[in-house]
C-alpha cells in the first residue's frame, strides 16, 4: 500500500497504516486486528448430549455399542481427563477410568 500524497510505502501503525514518508495516514485502510477479537466462544458441553460426538463403545447396561462422549478435566490439571459416556439407547450415563 501507498501514500496518496507521496507515494512512498504505508507501514502499520497504532492507528492504522501511516506514510513512513510525510506521516498521512491510510484513512481507509484497516489493520484487520479488530474483527474476531473481544468476543470469546464459550464452549457448552456439559448437558445437551445429542450434540455431542458419537463414538464406538459398550453400554454397561444394554447392548448397545454407541455412545455420545465427551472429555472433561475433572480435578486438578496434572490429572488425565475423564471421558464421559452416554448410551444413545437407554441414556445410562458413565464415565470411562483408565
Ligand atoms: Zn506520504
Ligand atoms: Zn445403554
Amino acid at each position: 500500500m501507498f501514500c496518496d500524497k507521496c507515494g512512498s510505502i504505508l507501514v502499520p501503525g497504532p492507528d492504522g497504516f501511516v506514510c513512513i514518508k510525510c506521516g498521512a495516514k491510510g484513512s481507509d485502510v484497516e489493520l484487520g486486528e479488530e474483527a474476531g477479537s473481544g468476543k470469546e466462544v464459550h464452549m457448552v458441553r456439559d448437558e445437551g448430549d445429542e450434540t455431542l460426538p458419537k463414538t464406538e463403545v459398550e453400554c454397561p447396561k444394554c447392548d448397545n455399542n454407541e455412545a455420545y462422549f465427551y472429555v472433561k478435566q475433572t480435578r486438578s490439571a496434572d490429572e488425565s481427563p475423564t471421558a464421559f459416556y452416554t448410551c444413545t439407547k437407554c441414556g445410562h450415563k458413565w464415565r470411562d477410568y483408565d
